[in-house]
Formats: structure tokens, C-alpha cells, sequence
């Protein structure tokens, strides 16, 4: 069985007036029925674009290159209205902010049935309401629960309502979106959980986006590492964090180890201006490696020891770096 979706070359800008933010700019990768994909990085790297972009629900005014292929469609290229008809579907979203997406004047049961009705109009009304109460039931939420209002709900449940919602119509690929920012540690672990059995029952591919590098060593089966719009390391978890061969991928490790956090933001420097990068390396003026051809030309993504890719100078490759090249920059 191939992948459920593939990521080629996806960029993905915005227009401002200083010029364009190349939110997302050159990613590639693909994602087997089943499989769970960690994508981690610091704040404004480019994780909820190109998450967004993964199942066509872009801002109006993005641009966007390359092709993300579902069943031999490119998702990237589809009318606002296809894209619409596809999620839900097939293609889900769970968001960062749960209060925004439930409707406080909507009883639970009504955000299930009417998710469900936009989506399969010629189904009854018993039928709609028992997938809704189905859904409602692998999420842990008693079913004398159904006719209640968002607000009714603590923030741990609503999320997972969120997640109910997302997966009613039984996605094949879901994108979640820091689903678990804001909890506590206990409805985490929950959510983990539950993400878990759903991936299990109905074999749906999932992309965690998330800053919590233990979430992804416990829920993800592969992790993807963001740097400035480009994915720098991706690989099984076990490799990749067992051995990072990217510096970006290891400062990120040791800063969430040593600070027993998401120390995210706690590598030295800042992650550069999205519209002006530095030349070559992007990572280049944080990097204690850099070497002098970081800083000119941008490093070739090949495979990593262990499976999986990689894209930095140090992992070469070695012919393409120029006489002196290897020199260090400071
Ligand atoms: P966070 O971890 O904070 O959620 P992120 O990795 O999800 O960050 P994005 O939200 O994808 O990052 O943003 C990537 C870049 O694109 C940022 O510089 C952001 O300011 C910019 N950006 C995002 N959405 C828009 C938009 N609608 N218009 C213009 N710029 C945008
Ligand atoms: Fe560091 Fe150079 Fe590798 Fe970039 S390419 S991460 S600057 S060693
Ligand atoms: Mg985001």
C-alpha cells in the first residue's frame, strides 16, 4: 500500500508590504495509512502553514508551489470548494484553540450532525445521530453528555470533542495542531492515548504538530524537524533521537532534556526573518558547528545514517562542499 499522502517541494508564501514570508519552503515528505508524523520546531518556523496547506485550508491570499498528492489529487492546487468537499471526508483538522471552533450557542450534538450532514446530506437522521454518539463514545464523553453546550464542558474535554468532531466522518489523514498546548499533563497523556487507539481502529495517518518533544517519543512513529520553513531531519523517533545528526535536531533534544520543558525557544539567538533569510545554511549564525561553506551555500538533504534524511554539511555531501570548505566559521 503507498502512502495516503506525499509532500513534494511544497512552498508556501504569504505577501506582506516588506516583501514575501516564505513560510514554507521546500518540504517534502510522505506518510503511510497508520503512521503517526511528529512535526516539531520553534514558533514561526512554518508548522500550522504547512500543516494548513496539507489539507487545502490555506488563507485566501497565500501562494503556494509544489504538490501535496491525496489518491493522485494535488490537495495544493484544488478550488477552495473541492478542498472543502474532501475535508471531513477524508482529509481532518484539529486546531490549536478549541473555544474558537465550537459554536457556544450550538449543542454538542448539533456541531456532530451537522459536520456529518454537510458531509453525507443523504443520510437519515437516526444514522446521523448515531455516528454522533459513536464518535462521542471513543472519546471517553458519556453519551448523557451529547446534548450539552461547549461551555458545559472543562477545556480537557472540549479538546477531545474537537478531536471527536475531527475524526466523525473517519479521516484518512489528519493534521493536529498542537492539540495539547494548554493542558495539563494528565489530559495530555489522555489525548495521547486516544490518538493512539483512533490511529489503531481506523488506521488514520496522522501529523502532530507539537512542541513537546516527549509527546512526539511517546505518540509518533517518525518526527520531522522544522527549521525557518524547511524540514532539516526527519526519521524514525528512535533514530533520530537516539542520534540527531542535525546540530539544530540536538540543541532542540538537550534544551528540552537539560530544562525538563519545552525549552524550545532557549537555543542562543533567534530563528531568522522569514522574508530576508541568512544565505546558505539557514541555521548558520546559531549553528556551533558552521563551517565556512554554510555560510554561502545551502546544505544538500541526503540520507541519514540509519534511514531517513538530513540536510546539513556535515553529513555532506562531501564533493559538493568546495576546497576549505570545512573550515570553521568562528
Ligand atoms: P507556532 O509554533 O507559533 O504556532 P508555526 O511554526 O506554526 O508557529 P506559522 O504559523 O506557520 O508557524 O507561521 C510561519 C510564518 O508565517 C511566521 O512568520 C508567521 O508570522 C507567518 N504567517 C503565518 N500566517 C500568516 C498569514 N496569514 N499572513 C501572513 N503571515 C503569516
Ligand atoms: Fe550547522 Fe552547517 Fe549543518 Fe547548517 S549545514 S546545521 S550551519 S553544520
Ligand atoms: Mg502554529
Amino acid at each position: 500500500e503507498g502512502p495516503v499522502i506525499s509532500a513534494r517541494d511544497v512552498r508556501v508564501w504569504y505577501g506582506t508590504t516588506r516583501g514575501a514570508i516564505r513560510a514554507v519552503d521546500g518540504v517534502s515528505f510522505d506518510l503511510a495509512p497508520g503512521e503517526t508524523l511528529g512535526l516539531v520546531g520553534e514558533s514561526g518556523c512554518g508548522k500550522s502553514t504547512l500543516g494548513r496547506g496539507l489539507i487545502g485550508l490555506l488563507p485566501d491570499g497565500a501562494k503556494r508551489d509544489g504538490e501535496v498528492v491525496y489518491h493522485g489529487r494535488d490537495v495544493l492546487a484544488m478550488s477552495p470548494k473541492e478542498a472543502y468537499r474532501l475535508r471531513g471526508s477524508d482529509l481532518g483538522m484539529i486546531f490549536q484553540e478549541p473555544l474558537t471552533r465550537l459554536n457556544p450557542l450550538m449543542r454538542i450534538s448539533e456541531h456532530f450532525e451537522e459536520t456529518i450532514r454537510q458531509h453525507e446530506p443523504r443520510l437519515g437522521k437516526e444514522e446521523v445521530r448515531r455516528r454522533g454518539l459513536e464518535a462521542l463514545r471513543h472519546m471517553g464523553i458519556p453519551p448523557t453528555r451529547y446534548r450539552s453546550y461547549p461551555h458545559e464542558f472543562s477545556g480537557g474535554m472540549r479538546q477531545r470533542l474537537m478531536i471527536a468532531l475531527a475524526l466523525v466522518l473517519r479521516p484518512a489523514f489528519v493534521v493536529a495542531d498542537e492539540p495539547t498546548t494548554a493542558l495539563d499533563v494528565l489530559v495530555e497523556a489522555q489525548i495521547v492515548q486516544i490518538l493512539n487507539d483512533l490511529r489503531k481502529n481506523f488506521n488514520t495517518a496522522l501529523l502532530l504538530i507539537t512542541h513537546n518533544v516527549g509527546i512526539v517519543a511517546e505518540a509518533c512513529d517518525r518526527v520531522a524537524v522544522m527549521y525557518a520553513g524547511r524540514i532539516v531531519e526527519q526519521g524514525r523517533v528512535e533514530d533520530v533521537f537516539k542520534n540527531p545528526q542535525h546540530p539544530y535536531t540536538r540543541e532542540l533534544l538537550r534544551s528540552t532534556i537539560s530544562l525538563d520543558t519545552t525549552g524550545l525557544d532557549f537555543i542562543p539567538g533567534s530563528p531568522p526573518d522569514l522574508v530576508d533569510p541568512p544565505d546558505g545554511c539557514r541555521f548558520h549564525p546559531r549553528c556551533p558547528d558552521a563551517m565556512q561553506v554554510c555560510a554561502t551555500r545551502n546544505p544538500i538533504e541526503v540520507e541519514r545514517v540509519g534511514g531517513g534524511r538530513v540536510e546539513c554539511w556535515l553529513r555532506g555531501p562531501e564533493a559538493a562542499i568546495p576546497e576549505g570548505g570545512t573550515a570553521p566559521l568562528k
